[in-house]
């Protein structure tokens, strides 16, 4: 899957996938909040989860508003938005109470909250249950033991205690993980979706073989209703069954009398029926409006990581891969897609057609099935033995043929470069007008988002990027995710770091053009901000609950992953050894699953060179261990002593680590610094190390191009001797070595071991830098100051690090043209320094955007404003208060879907509340504005001190419905939180965050990001009570 980032770049113009878009979004972190995994324990005993307890008879109290216009959730969401207003602008009477007279008692529904009546009912229930789980607990044996209660051992004489089943009987699993016994070999599916009802009717025969003698058959089914079942052993006869369901694991079981023997084959076959999902999981509806106004409706499916269940009974883990036979109903106006080719049509009796796809040639995880229902229409071309098509809507066809053309290119250099041919002869790219991730890999029919995928003929470069670096991930995927699968989701890098990498990787090759290498920089940056976090987690770490496997999805299983394989990569002295391991390991472990190890020993088998290095050895302790490490080099004459440690962020100095890594250090010295050649390495495996250079030199720059995953601090000595070097020559150090100066000074000075005095001396040299990657990255992490302080309301203070920010970049920014600009780097510079200057307000800039909006609406949307430039100028015209409803309006009646997130963004930045009110209004109820861009709305808000305000009172008032919408844990609502307490800094705006996630209980308290917000708080907050003094005296 590809995150997408709805989140905030501040560089609109570059809007890439998440993992990459949180460049500008933050700041770093640190702190004491560690997250200790044994708050996740692997196996609850006896608690109110595993009851059959119904929460959630009443609804959000909504206040001030008639009792009968609102009967659905969508108008329950909505009211709730649109008294934000007043929530925003009346916060001194923000604490409402229940006994407000507008307060009233609603029915159930599932966007709300437990009335009192439910809270004392539920209170007595877990009296009761709390006075059975102590019952329980005198009851001799291991009941509550890991070791003795987990195994479904039959002979032994105690079993686990066992949840209820919704009919009263017990469930016989107790566990998040099905049992292993029995093994599914194929799944015939039949599905008949009615897009008038928004509901379907499924037929699910599932083709079994037991491995270990057992009475139950347990696997997964989330609110589907089973209308018959029946079983069948062997060649016997297939008789009726009760298929038992327990609610909170999703999990569904069959009971039976008499042991099924190991060896047997079983079929289990099961009618359901079942609605489509509200959310972007499962299957799901959406609607887009075609060019006459005319809405169109049409069914996707999303299951990465856990949602197939949703859709069809099955065994809903990776590990459990099985053959599918899909057969898909429609009316004769709509087509159907899904994994494999379609083997035929035929016309039912009720009018409606059936498709048949063929039997998936090759074993499938779950969360890989796919199924579209819709209207949309292809592009299509041969390439190899695959017919490639790219699917839109049929307004946009127009919009494919760079999307076809990349993937063409792309198929051919995997095919060769994995030296295994794409497994099926066709694949499908589709656009889906509504879908919250970047991308998903499905085997042959990969989704996307209609930004991720569609791109104009006179698109710019940028945006052509973010489309090619999307399919590339997708691509890789077929191979590293879907050939070779991991076995449970805490190894999910093994897909997602492998893909990530090779998105870069890949485009370097085939498309050079668009440079992307910039953006690799950038990436490994970000992560490695994330990374220095308390709470941050081992690349494979436990994963033992539902909310977990959603925070897999994130940087570090992303970034990170990415980061230390190009890591290993350059570590290895040929370029084809790494590529050789990968074959290996693709070859041996084809159409199975495995673990981290594997792949460390497959690599570890084809490393013969004569430098033999341990890989499994070295690449075991960055994967699993949380963290990296801080490089501290001291150098006396030509004596290098290098030590390391944890790079550990946090805001009270208590937290200690004994973590080692092995470190392939590398170095060049101010007599070699810029080619390849002239780069060194030696391995760091040791708390410290000593070794020799063959001469004497003024300094050393470590981490030659930024490809490891540390920071590395030269002490005083050795910073001065570094800025002094780039004061009087700018290119003495490569481009991504000068960025890595400036990205590992502010670090520094995050961790206290640098002063920002320091840091300024660095900063000397950046005036004369005209080169993307370190002048974005010094505007960034300057930009992030200026923000915190304005959160702060330090505006005097503010006001000066802005004139400061402009003073450095005002040369460079004055040679940035209104153009339209062919190079991708120097897009990507222009973008960010003009919109530094906008939102800053500077006059010149702000003047030129405004005319250009004014040129653009006068032509009536024929003028073509540059890709790279778009976003500065929305932005401006949505900052005031004559243009907005212009740009609303051209939004609204955009296609576009790249420009219309530039415009959104614009729109986004305004600080009129009631405008404010409006967007997020329309974004919760995805009218006008889609509901799966609440994340991007939310992020460009916080990036002004009123509109994070604001934003921050929609998020504590409408939490239900977020997490309606965007699961507790998953990437969207990552970033959401991190947008909205990222650049807090006080203590008072510490308290807040803190009083409302920890209100929200199992709704959400226990997410890895909030514990990321605490800490990064709390860092600001110690950043600033350090160099609060500072500021004030140098700016
Ligand atoms: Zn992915």
């Amino acid at each position: 899957m590809d995150l997408f980032d709805s989140n905030s770049s501040e560089r609109a113009s570059l809007p890439r996938n998440m993992i990459e878009n949180s460049m500008f979004e933050e700041e770093p972190d640190v702190v004491d909040l560690a997250k200790d995994s044994t708050a996740f324990p692997t196996f609850p005993a006896l608690d109110p989860d595993e009851v059959t307890y119904e929460p959630r008879s009443s609804r959000l109290l909504v206040r001030g508003l008639g009792e009968n216009d609102m009967d659905d959730d969508e108008e329950d969401c909505e009211s709730s938005a649109r008294l934000l207003g007043m929530s925003f602008m009346n916060r001194s009477s923000a604490h409402r109470s229940n006994s407000s007279p507008y307060t009233r008692q609603a029915p159930p529904r599932s966007c709300s909250r437990p009335s009192s009546r439910t809270i004392v009912v539920c209170v007595l229930f877990l009296v009761i249950v709390a006075s059975v789980t102590m019952v329980f607990y005198f009851l001799p044996g291991c009941t509550f033991t890991k070791a003795g209660c987990h195994k479904p051992n039959k002979t032994n004489p105690i079993e686990p205690v066992y949840p209820i089943s919704t009919n009263g009987e017990l469930f016989p699993w107790a566990q998040l993980r099905l049992p292993q016994s029995i093994k599914p070999l194929s799944y015939d599916l039949t599905l008949n979706p009615d897009l008038d009802k928004m509901t379907f009717t499924g037929r699910t025969v599932i083709s079994m073989s037991i491995l270990h003698s057992t009475n139950r058959i347990v696997f997964h089914g989330a609110n589907l209703n089973i209308t018959k079942a029946t079983f069948k052993l062997g060649d016997g006869q297939a008789s009726d069954v009760t298929v038992l369901e327990y609610k909170p694991r999703q999990q569904l079981a069959v009971n039976f009398s008499e042991e099924l023997k190991a060896g047997q084959y079983c079929v289990l076959t099961m009618e359901y029926s079942a609605n489509f999902s509200n959310a972007y999981d499962g299957f799901y509806k959406s609607f887009y409006i075609d060019k006459d106004r005319n809405k169109r409706v049409l069914a996707a499916t999303q299951f990465e990581p856990l949602s197939a269940r949703k859709a069809f009974p099955c065994f809903d883990e990776p590990a459990f891969k099985a053959t599918f036979l899909i057969k898909i109903s429609r009316k004769k106006t709509y087509m159907t897609l899904s994994n494999m080719p379609k083997a035929k049509s035929t016309n039912l009796s009720n009018g409606l057609v059936q498709d048949e796809f063929e039997k998936t040639s090759v074993n499938m995880s779950t969360y890989l099935v796919a199924f579209i229902v819709a209207d949309f229409t292809p592009n299509t071309k041969n390439v190899s033995e695959t017919q490639v098509s790219v699917y839109s809507v049929p307004e946009k066809n127009g919009h494919t043929e760079y999307a076809l053309t990349i993937t063409s290119k792309l198929l051919e250099f995997y095919n060769n470069f994995f030296d295994i041919n794409y497994p099926l002869k066709k694949l499908d790219l589709v656009a889906i007008p509504d879908f919250l991730a970047g991308a998903m890999e499905n085997l042959g029919l990969i989704t996307f988002r209609e930004t991720t995928l569609l791109v104009g003929k006179e698109s710019s470069l940028l945006e052509k990027q973010v489309v090619a670096s999307v399919i590339a991930h997708e691509l890789a995927h077929q191979w590293f995710g879907n050939l070779v699968t991991m076995t449970w989701w805490n190894d999910l890098w093994l897909n997602e770091g492998f893909a990530t990498y090779m998105e870069y990787m890949s485009l370097q090759e085939v498309s050079p053009d668009l440079e992307t290498g910039n953006l690799f920089l950038s990436v490994r940056f970000r992560a490695l901000d994330k990374d220095a976090l308390n709470s941050s987690h081992a690349v494979s770490t436990d994963v033992n609950t539902t909310e977990q496997v959603e925070e897999m999805f994130d940087s570090v299983s992303y970034e990170k992953g990415a980061s230390i394989l190009l890591m290993l990569n350059a570590s290895f002295p040929g370029d084809q050894q790494f590529r050789k391991g990968i074959i290996e390991y693709l070859k041996q472990f084809s159409g199975l699953n495995t673990d981290t190890d594997d792949l460390w020993n497959s690599l570890t088998q084809t490393d013969k060179s004569t430098h033999h290095m341990n890989v499994s050895q070295m690449m075991t302790s960055w994967t699993s261990q949380k963290g990296f490490p801080l490089v501290t080099v001291n150098l006396m004459g030509n004596q290098v002593t290098l030590a390391q440690e944890h790079f550990l962020l946090t805001s009270d100095n208590t937290t200690h680590t004994s973590s080692l890594w092995h470190i392939p250090v590398t170095y060049v010295n101010d007599s070699c610094s810029l080619a390849p050649e002239c780069r060194q390495v030696f391995t760091l495996k040791n708390k410290s190390d000593t070794f020799k250079l063959s001469k004497n030199v003024t300094w050393l720059k470590l981490n030659y191009k930024n490809t490891g995953f540390y920071i590395v601090d030269y002490g005083k000595d050795g910073w001065s001797a570094l800025a002094q070097a780039l004061f009087s020559n700018v290119g003495v150090l490569t481009h991504e070595d000068r960025a890595s100066l400036i990205h590992n000074i502010f670090a520094l000075s995050r961790l206290g071991r640098v002063s920002f005095l320091q840091v300024i001396n660095l900063l000397k040299y950046v005036s004369a830098d005209t080169e993307t990657s370190p002048v974005t990255e010094a505007l960034l992490q300057l930009n992030n100051i200026y923000r915190q302080l304005e959160k702060r309301q330090e505006s005097n203070l503010a006001s000066r690090m802005k004139n400061f920010i402009m003073s450095t970049f005002r040369n460079l920014t004055a040679k940035q043209t209104w153009e339209e600009e062919e190079n991708v780097s120097k897009q990507e510079l222009r973008s960010a320094l003009l919109e530094m200057a906008c939102n800053l307000n500077d006059e010149n800039c702000t003047q030129q955007a405004t005319s250009l909006f004014k040129k653009y609406m006068e032509s009536n949307g024929t003028l073509r404003i540059p890709g790279d430039l778009q976003q500065t100028v929305f932005t401006v015209a949505g900052r005031s208060d004559e243009t907005w409803d212009a740009l609303f309006n051209i939004y609204v009646h955009a296609t576009y879907d790249s420009e219309k997130r530039k415009m959104l963004k614009g729109l986004a930045s305004t600080q009129n509340p009631q405008r404010l009110v409006q967007i997020l209004s329309f974004g919760l109820r995805g009218s006008l504005i889609q509901t799966q861009e609440l994340p991007l709305v939310i992020s460009t808000m916080c990036q002004s001190f009123a509109g994070c305000l604001f934003a921050w009172d929609f998020i504590q008032e409408n939490w239900d419905c977020l997490i309606e919408k965007f699961p507790i844990g998953s990437f969207a609502i990552q970033a959401i939180i991190k947008s909205v307490t990222s650049q807090s800094s006080t203590q008072a705006q510490l308290h807040k965050v803190q009083a409302f996630f920890s209100g929200l209980k199992e709704r959400g308290s226990q997410m890895r990001s909030v514990q990321e917000a605490l800490e990064t708080i709390k860092l600001n907050q110690c950043w600033m009570d350090r160099n609060l003094p500072t500021l004030r005296q140098w700016l």
